[in-house]
């Protein structure tokens, strides 16, 4: 069986190539492992593998793999949907989350971050299609929140994230990244200076890397399928 260790080597080469052929410096996308219903054993693999950054979707499964491998110094994403009674979790434990569509939301991990800990690094996630299934906020709603969130000490907003619907085409999978580049573009400042895009997956991160992606989020094609 193929494991961790050569699927991330894989992964990280076509990434790379990906990002060669959009005219891009490799180490300008990072790799996401997206360990959502993974045993701790297959982040242990992939970190010493060389593998930074990890990502989690619900706060009570992810708890125990942060706290066991906090000796490596691992980095923390949350990119699940965000339900107030689990903010104080995210705002002790995670180093980013991806997933802010409401100010309410902001201002509570703004309030629960811990002192003596960085900043909360946080994404705005657009609803680019406008899909019901999908969670996010309209993207002729980001620029308010940004400003918003923008004003909050103890997060340091980096960007937006999507998560588009399905397409097979590499031009359609463009657009969708494309708009939330412009949308990154127009809404970034000297006030908020805006260097994050989280976007792009399995089957379209050449396309999100062709659009700019700085962060590509992929799972299974890591870790296998999951439990
Ligand atoms: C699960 C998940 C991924 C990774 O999905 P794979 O299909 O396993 O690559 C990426 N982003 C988000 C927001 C997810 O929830």
């Amino acid at each position: 069986m193929i494991g961790v260790t050569e699927n991330l080597a894989l992964i990280k080469d076509l990434l790379a190539k990906a990002a060669l052929e959009a005219g891009r410096e490799p180490e300008s996308v990072r790799l996401l492992a997206v360990s959502k219903r993974q045993p701790l054993e297959k982040v242990l693999e992939a970190a010493a593998a060389g593998q930074q950054d990890f990502g989690e979707n619900q706060v009570q499964e992810a708890l125990p793999k942060i706290e066991q491998s906090a000796s490596l110094g691992l980095t923390w994403h949350f990119i699940g949907r965000l339900q107030s009674n689990k903010t104080l979790k995210i705002a002790e434990h995670f180093d980013w989350v991806h997933s802010i569509e409401r100010l309410k939301i902001a201002e509570r991990l703004n309030a629960q971050r811990p002192a003596g800990k960085p900043p909360l690094n946080v994404c705005l996630q657009v609803n680019i299609d406008d899909e019901q299934s999908k969670s996010g906020l309209r993207p002729v709603d980001v620029p308010a929140l940004a400003a918003a969130v923008g004003k909050l000490p103890n997060l340091r907003l980096r960007g937006l994230m999507c998560l588009p619907a399905i397409r097979s085409e590499f031009d359609e999978q463009r657009k969708p990244f494309r708009i939330l580049r412009e949308l990154a573009e127009y809404v970034s400042s000297d006030a908020i200076p805006l260097d994050t895009l989280s976007m792009g997956m399995s089957d379209d991160y050449a396309a999100a890397i062709a659009e700019g992606a700085t962060i590509v989020r992929i799972g299974s094609a890591i870790f296998g399928q999951r439990k």
